[in-house]
């Protein structure tokens, strides 16, 4: 990129250094030319006082002669005077593109090959009376001479530009591309507004591929628990160290971790379903009571073991526009902390109302509340503020991240209000 970026920049100062020196030998030519007419009047303005007057014209054209021819012709076409040429072995002039337009009494200017030097000329002409014409004439060499002593000057000038546009392309690559590696590198801030898709895509990316990286290594840990317990129970079953009284408890133990690990697994597969973008849900108009009630209804058996009761409020034409197993999932989820994070004879009140434009779901316990500086993190994966209990209940530390991606999917908006040792209540807004 370095090297295209390079190259582009020095073919637009060698095609940008060409063009001017282009133009300005082209402007320095037309220049030239005019000013070259404009001498020529002057002079043939001067030269036009001497009259018809031979001698005075050949006095007045010994000092020009080295640059200017100057030639008096007669109304029939002879040469009277040319202060360069003998004029008896010129041949008649009449037919002279400048003798014959001078002769209407126009001022006339051709530039042509001289037949008489051979040389590409400027003449300019004019009637002086009695059908006489004054010819000034000036042989492009002198042009051409000015202008090739100029020449060498405008390519120096030229070849400085490019050296200069050379190494100014150099730096200005560098200055280019020296933020973009600085990206590459890792630093995601934009250098220039045009790159901040750019390094927002390179920063999103990077912190999905953080999540990812933190997420296999959270759930390799989490697996690696319950299976270093079911290894080493059998184990101990294996090597006859247990006594077959205790049987019973360690094979319910085997059991207990691999219900864990089953819940885990169930979570994880869970997850990563919702993060799949190419799978697509069946949205429809439901009553969310029905919902709300087969959910409080399969965790009455948890309820009873923590010893928490449980309620629902809330009219049974509450409609709530979703993917009913997901909508299943998320109110399952949050009853389920209500009740495993509950003192013994507490409860959990799951509402849901109308309001305005959205549908406004509560599920609200009476347990041990989360510290407010734990809020925001809740909702990450296998994130716990109490490690023991949540484990200790069978919790995976993946429900309320479950419960957030369903809220987006949703585009609910949710909502935490708890107090340490008063209870949570956790509010799920669902636009209607
Ligand atoms: P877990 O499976 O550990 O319950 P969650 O993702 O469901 O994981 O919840 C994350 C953490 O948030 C829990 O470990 C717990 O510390 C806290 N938490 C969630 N819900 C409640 C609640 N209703 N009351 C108190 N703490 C809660």
């Amino acid at each position: 990129m370095k090297n295209k970026i390079n190259l582009r920049m020095y073919l637009v100062g060698l095609v940008a250094t060409v063009l001017t020196a282009v133009l300005i030998t082209a402007s320095f030519y037309q220049i030239s030319e005019t000013e070259v007419w404009k001498q020529l009047e002057k002079t043939g303005k001067i030269f036009s006082c001497a009259g018809t007057d031979l001698d005075k014209l050949r006095d007045m054209s010994g000092s020009v002669n080295n640059y200017y021819r100057v030639t008096m012709i007669d109304h029939d076409g002879t040469v009277l005077f040319d202060s360069r040429m003998d004029i008896s072995r010129m041949e008649n002039h009449a037919d002279r593109e400048e003798v014959i337009s001078a002769k209407d009494g126009r001022i006339s200017k051709v530039t042509r090959k001289s037949d008489t030097a051979g040389k590409m000329t400027h003449y300019y002409a004019m009637e002086i009376g009695q059908g006489k014409v004054l010819r000034i004439a000036l042989e492009s060499d002198a042009l051409n001479k000015t202008y090739l002593t100029v020449l060498p000057f405008i390519m120096l000038v030229a070849f400085f530009v490019y050296v200069l546009c050379f190494f100014l392309s150099r730096s200005l690559t560098k200055r280019i591309i020296k933020p973009m590696e600085e990206m590459a590198k890792g630093n995601t801030s934009a250098p220039y507004p045009e790159l901040e898709p750019f390094a927002q895509s390179i920063k999103e990316r990077a912190e999905i591929e953080n999540i990812k990286t933190e997420f296999t290594a959270n759930i390799s840990h989490e697996l690696k628990t319950p299976l270093t317990s079911i290894s080493g129970y059998a184990e101990l079953m294996e090597s006859d160290f247990v006594k077959s009284k205790d049987i019973k408890e360690f094979a319910g133990r085997i059991h207990s971790e691999s219900k864990r690990m089953m819940t885990l697994i169930a979570d994880i597969m869970k997850l990563s379903e919702l993060e799949d973008s190419g799978i697509t849900y069946s949205f429809e108009k439901f009553p969310i009571s029905g919902v709300v009630r087969e959910c409080l209804s399969s965790l009455e058996l948890s309820a009873e073991n923590h010893q928490v009761t449980l309620h629902m409020e809330g009219k049974d034409d509450v409609m709530v526009y979703g993917e009913r197993k997901l909508i299943a999932e998320l109110i399952y989820n949050l009853c389920d902390n209500a009740i495993r994070y509950n003192y013994m004879g507490g409860s959990v009140k799951v509402s849901f109302s109308e309001r305005d434009d959205d549908i406004c779901l509560n599920v609200k316990d009476t347990g041990i509340g989360i510290p407010e500086e734990n809020h925001k993190d809740i909702f990450r994966r296998f994130y716990r503020v109490d490690k023991s209990r949540s484990k200790a209940t069978g919790g995976t530390g993946l429900g309320l991240a479950i419960v957030k991606h369903v809220c987006e999917l949703h585009h609910a908006r949710i909502k935490v209000v708890s107090k340490e040792g008063k209870g949570t209540t956790i509010m799920v807004i669902f636009p209607r």
